[in-house]
């Protein structure tokens, strides 16, 4: 069995990731940045007007906005009005209960205005598993939610407003076939709620942060790790997405995915802050700081934030 990841390098970028603020409606038992309605964590006014810079600068072609609930920062909808001349993705991952929440009522209009691709967490679609993950009532904002999107033209055609799901399991094992998966959402949800949506991605669940201290006090985590490292798969390695993604933190600060954000784990020869970005130039082609928890990216058919990789 491997024990230590293999050594990976930086390609030259074409997705930029921001976590804007840590604040969230809800506060779910895996998740990985430990957000909740207490947290008071989010992006300076000052980093987000460098965002648009750096989009054309370094010629990104994705925006992937997260959280938190990013959509409670104050900026979020002036940063996404900012771009609307720029020919980019711009992903919303919204947990979709927000639209429920005083104030945010006109919000599923305003991405379906500015055609902001939602990306939405749903770990299944029976009601239990969901709220035992995401907490009670979750489930039924979700499905009331995903009929508003879907009412505005969102998850009908891959040319129209995209709508994509996301699932993790429940229990620390690996994520089943994307594709099977995929086909009994798009038949259960459609069949009992008339909901369609894109696209279904399926993610491993990162055993770092709220998830790793779950699993350690029901003494699973070595466990967890030994299915991940049994799972190594290299086929996986080459289209990791930390390859051609950066990670930006409410703070600035650079780092290769989302995950290494969370435990603090940068590059020492890669960029540290947007202000970096900004005023040097880069060439992305140095090491990828990678440890344990990257076997939850290598394990089976792979994970990343789009999905799986093989
Ligand atoms: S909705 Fe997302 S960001 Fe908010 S607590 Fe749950 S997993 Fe974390
Ligand atoms: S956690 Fe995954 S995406 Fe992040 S550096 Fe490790 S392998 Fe890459």
């Amino acid at each position: 069995m491997i024990d230590k990841f293999p050594s990976i390098c930086k390609e030259p970028i074409d997705t930029l990731q921001i976590n804007i603020g840590y604040k969230c409606n809800q506060a779910c038992r895996h998740c990985h940045v430990n957000s909740s309605p207490l947290r008071t964590e989010k992006m300076s006014n000052e980093i987000i007007s460098l965002i648009p810079k750096i989009i054309d600068k370094y010629k990104i072609k994705t925006l992937d906005i997260t959280g938190g609930a990013p959509e409670m920062h104050p900026e979020f909808r002036n940063l996404i009005t900012s771009l609307s001349n720029k020919n980019i993705d711009i992903i919303d991952r919204c947990n979709l209960t927000i639209f429920f929440e005083k104030g945010y009522e006109d919000l599923p209009q305003f991405l379906a205005n500015n055609n902001v691709i939602v990306t939405a967490s749903l770990p299944c679609y029976e009601k239990n598993n969901v709220e035992e993950q995401r907490g009670f009532g979750v489930f039924d904002k979700s499905i009331n939610a995903l009929k508003i999107l879907n009412k505005l033209g969102y998850g009908k055609s891959k040319n129209e407003l995209q709508l994509n799901l996301v699932y993790n399991p429940v229990n620390p094992v690996l994520p089943p076939s994307q594709e099977i998966l995929q086909a009994d959402y798009k038949r259960i949800l459609f069949e009992k709620y008339d909901i369609s949506f894109n696209n279904l991605y399926t993610i491993t669940n990162m055993p770092i942060n709220r998830y790793a201290d779950s699993l350690k006090r029901e003494d699973k985590l070595s466990s967890y790790y030994k299915l991940l490292k049994e799972n190594f798969n290299k086929n996986n390695l080459e289209n990791l997405m930390c390859k051609k993604t950066i990670s930006v933190n409410w703070q600035g600060q650079i780092y290769d995915c989302d995950f290494n954000q969370q435990i603090n784990l940068q590059e020492n020869k890669g960029p540290k802050t947007l202000f970096d970005l900004m005023n040097k130039s880069f060439k992305f082609n140095y090491r990828v700081a990678v440890k344990e928890h990257c076997f939850a990216c290598t394990a089976g058919a792979g994970s990343s934030c789009g999905g799986t990789l093989s």
